[in-house]
């Protein structure tokens, strides 16, 4: 055999697609665009994604029904997660293709007495929602955006500063004239997580008495959204980055924007299964809530609602759900961290995911010696391995850092635990839970693709 037989060497994607090639990618870029800039939070990212389910043919989800191979449907739940699925015409018994991506970002929800007045500018207390950098969340615009259940039950959505010629929001920072204390702090100690305190105005209200620019603040917020200031006990409001999705470079070929974690991948997989058309194997596609903080609560990855789901099917074709998950095979479509010239010691070069070389593949996450990690068998990388080269899917081989530099989790294990051989496989990110995150857009289109193959094959 020759060297280059022998040899492996990856390759970017630029050096081996076509014109027409690059063209797709970049035309799949513009409606990813479109879609994350109305999903910032996973309430947001599920409607836009049933919308574009609706057109696309599927409907919701009601137990107990018979099934037939190419049916679609979808199941929200509690607003916050969503599952979609193609029924194939194999039966469950053999198994369904899944993949796994979360809805919800790195954020700063407001706390339960939020509302406060100091220094006549009136303000909301925040509490960090995901791993932050705190320091990154300080001036730099943010919009308010959530849910809020009022006294009488009635729900409201607010949405402040996302919408062209809206007000937004704002952390402010120490000048450096005067930072010299400030200067001298742990980076994790720059900015305290009280001091995450979101400015609402400044303009005192006519009326006389104590906390007038409070109370102008409040009346505002009552003449738009009805709501008084005991309702934001039973709210669930969050400061999200307000600035628009962009494209970066000159060449155009990355996409810099508040939300690739982990919404690229929840894009790649929402456009692969609303392509799905009478799969062999039952094709789901999973946006999950609570990723960030563990996968907990009834929206994340360990509730029992997916399991409620998939057994329902399960039961319309007399198999049991065991029997399917056994047999099942699991995309944990996250994203990965890509290798940054910028920070090169906390990644070993030969091992790390590289901007534009394609769909990440994981084998194992965690920390330390691998633990917490889902470490996917030899097998598992094989059969992931023949599906994308046959379906000429470009793909690497990512690790999350150099051995003891840190680490982190995913969804991986949590469809692992249910007996589904799983993966992760997902786009690498630069500045991975900043406010303003950049991915490459041949890594977005090259996930789709893996989802895609994935949801085509008959194994
Ligand atoms: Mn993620
Ligand atoms: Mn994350």
């Amino acid at each position: 055999m020759t060297r280059d037989e022998l040899f492996f060497k990856p390759k970017s994607v630029y050096e081996t697609a076509t014109e027409a090639k690059v063209k797709e990618i970049y035309d799949f870029a513009e409606g990813y665009k479109t879609w994350l800039d109305a999903s910032r939070t996973e309430r947001l990212a599920v409607r836009e994604a049933v919308k574009l389910a609706e057109k696309a043919g599927f409907k919701p989800w009601t137990p107990g029904k018979a099934r037939k191979a190419g049916e679609k449907l979808y199941f929200v739940n509690r607003e916050k997660a969503l599952t979609l699925a193609v029924l194939g015409k194999k039966s469950l018994a053999e198994g369904a293709n899944i993949a796994a991506a979360h809805v919800d970002n790195p954020r700063l929800d407001l706390k339960q007495h939020p509302l406060y007045e100091d220094g006549e500018m009136a303000y909301f207390k925040t509490h960090y929602y995901g791993g932050i950098k705190k320091y990154q969340w300080v001036t730099t615009p943010l919009a308010l955006v959530g849910t809020v259940v009022r006294a009488d039950g009635e729900k409201i959505d607010v949405s402040i500063g996302l919408a062209k010629g809206e007000p937004r929001f704002v952390i402010t920072d120490l000048l450096p004239h005067l930072a010299a204390d400030q200067m001298k702090k742990n980076a994790a100690e720059v900015i305290p997580g009280e001091g995450l305190n979101l400015l609402l105005g400044s303009r005192p209200d006519a009326e006389t008495g104590a906390d007038r620019v409070k109370l102008a603040v409040m009346k505002l917020l009552n003449e738009k959204y009805g709501i008084v200031e005991a309702d934001f006990l039973s709210a669930e409001l969050c400061a999200v980055p307000a600035d628009e999705i962009t494209d970066i470079g000159l060449d155009r070929s990355l996409i810099g924007g508040y939300g690739h974690d982990d919404r690229v991948c929840a894009y790649s997989e929402l456009m692969a299964i609303l392509e799905t058309k009478k799969p062999e194997k039952t094709a789901v596609c999973l946006l999950v809530d609570k990723e960030e903080i563990g996968s907990e609560g009834t929206t994340g990855m360990l509730s029992a609602s997916f399991d409620r789901f998939m057994e329902d099917l399960c039961v319309s074709q007399g198999v049991s759900l065991k029997e399917c998950y056994a047999h099942s095979f699991c995309l944990s479509a996250d994203v990965c961290n890509a290798f940054d010239p910028n920070f090169p010691e906390v990644s070993e070069k030969r091992n790390n995911a590289r901007v534009n070389y394609g769909v990440g593949i994981i084998k194992f996450t965690g920390s330390r010696g691998k633990s917490g990690s889902n470490d996917a068998s030899a097998e598992v990388v094989g059969r992931v391995r023949r599906l994308l080269d046959g379906a000429g899917v470009a793909w690497q081989m990512g690790e999350l850092g150099k051995v003891d530099q840190g680490g982190g989790g995913t969804v991986a294990k949590f469809t692992a635990q249910r007996d589904i051989d799983t993966i992760d496989a997902g786009v690498p990110v630069l500045s991975m839970h900043a406010p303003f995150e950049v991915i490459a857009k041949a890594d977005l289109y090259m996930t789709y693709a893996a989802v895609k193959a994935l949801y085509a094959a008959a194994i």
